[in-house]
């Protein structure tokens, strides 16, 4: 007897025929004798739907009613799947993130994932059920609700996997697995069989969004191996583990990011300190800052940009108004219209040439660099908003991703 994790994706549960094959996709591995957890998101587009709804009472929603709104979807969609299962003859139960005892920090809309106390799942499994978990949520020491970032039901998934000691965690989504750049964007991009956490946790960082990156986190921080595979086939996907090939390729895939604004503070008096101040403030407010550059200074005064989240730009923007008038700073300007393109390869390290090759390829398309942020395994740039698309497949072509 095994213990399997298996987790769908809003789009894997949209139907009621689609909720129905998930179901009986469980039960085949409960007729096979194994114990198992399904962790499902909220059907369809749901989430999206109650945030549109909360603003249209409040600009700025109070980030815990958002928190318990939000998860009503994935509330929803256990029940509805404890209902598909139980039709099919099998038993089963739903659990909320609290009553699987996934307790979190206090951080609404990104609460990370503290503890799980395992004793009711363990009680259900034990019980022969089929036992179903709302993703994406948890609840914080004062019992408020809370979620965990938007696509965290992955998080969910590889945190229960990592918990019970699962002997397979399968991510069900609308994709066949994880390619080398988002097919839906890159015609022509290569499904990959097996890659490495780390390479996996790039991508996600930056912008695929086929995996949440602290799921990957996880998943490598317990070695929980993992696949991800399409809801609506039986291929088994790709696999997500330790990969110790003895030569790595340079790039193994490419991302696209359109989830972040540009922030710029104009004149900052250039003297030590003034980073330190901005950034300190800036993350005490919970905001994660991305790519950073600093302009030459001139006349004692430079200018500051950064990326940030699009969901953090209201409370970039008050952050950032005050203490522009606080240090002495100029006008704070926000650029929503913006792109990151990103490549990314744990070879890089061992390889020359990349950066060259990547803006060659922009150049040739005419997508003029705006900012440029590296690290040994990612090499990441700033593009106007509309030129994401395009700069995305001319990198991927550039580095021949569709031949492995
Ligand atoms: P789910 O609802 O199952 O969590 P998501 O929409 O969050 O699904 O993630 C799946 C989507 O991720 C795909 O439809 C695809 O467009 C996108 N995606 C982005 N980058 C990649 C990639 N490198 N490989 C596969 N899919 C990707
Ligand atoms: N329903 C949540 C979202 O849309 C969580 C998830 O899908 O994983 O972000
Ligand atoms: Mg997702």
């Amino acid at each position: 007897m095994a213990l399997v994790v298996q987790k769908y994706g809003g789009s894997s549960v949209a139907t009621p025929e689609k909720l129905r094959a998930a179901a009986r996709r469980a039960v085949r591995q409960r007729e096979a004798g194994h114990q198992v957890v399904v962790v499902v998101s909220a059907v369809g587009d749901q989430t999206d739907e109650l945030i549109a709804l909360a603003k249209e009472l409040h600009p700025e929603p109070d980030p815990r009613e958002m928190d318990m709104l939000m998860a009503v979807g994935e509330q929803m969609s256990v029940a509805l799947m404890a209902i598909a299962i139980q039709s099919l003859g099998q038993g089963a139960v739903s659990l909320t993130g609290a009553q699987a005892g996934i307790r979190t920090d206090s951080v609404f809309s990104k609460a990370r994932i503290k503890t799980i106390d395992t004793s009711r799942l363990w009680r259900e499994l034990e019980h022969g059920r089929i036992v179903i978990v709302a993703g994406f949520q948890g609840v914080d020491a004062g019992e408020n609700v809370t979620t965990i970032g938007r696509g965290g039901s992955d998080a969910t998934a590889i945190a229960l996997a990592a918990v019970l000691k699962a002997d397979r965690c399968d991510i069900f989504t609308d994709v066949d697995g994880i390619y080398t750049a988002d097919p839906r964007i890159v015609p022509n991009a290569r499904k990959l069989d097996r890659v490495d956490y780390d390479e996996v946790l790039e991508l996600a960082s930056l912008g695929a969004r086929v995996m949440h990156s602290r799921a990957v986190e996880i998943a490598k921080r317990f070695d929980v191996a993992f696949r991800v595979r399409p809801s609506d086939g039986e291929s088994e996907g790709t696999l997500v583990t330790n990969v110790e090939d003895i030569e790595q390729v340079d790039v193994c895939g490419a991302a696209l990011e359109t989830n972040e604004a540009k922030v710029t503070i104009r004149d900052v008096p250039d003297k030590p300190g003034a980073a330190a101040t901005i950034f300190g403030e800036i993350s005490r407010n919970h905001v994660n800052v991305d790519m950073i550059v600093q302009n030459v200074s001139a006349d004692g005064r430079t200018d500051l940009s950064f990326t940030v989240l699009k969901t953090d730009v209201p409370a970039a923007r008050r952050t950032a108004e005050a203490l522009s008038a606080e240090i002495g700073a100029g006008a704070v300007e926000l650029d929503e219209d913006v792109a990151k393109v990103s490549v990314v390869g744990v070879g890089m390290k061992s390889h020359t040439g990349v950066a060259a090759k990547m803006f060659d390829a922009l150049a040739r398309e005419k997508i003029n660099i705006e900012m440029i942020s590296t690290s040994e395994i990612k090499l990441s740039v700033v593009v106007r908003g509309g030129d994401g698309e395009p700069a995305l497949r001319a990198v991927h072509d550039a580095f021949e991703l569709e031949n492995g």
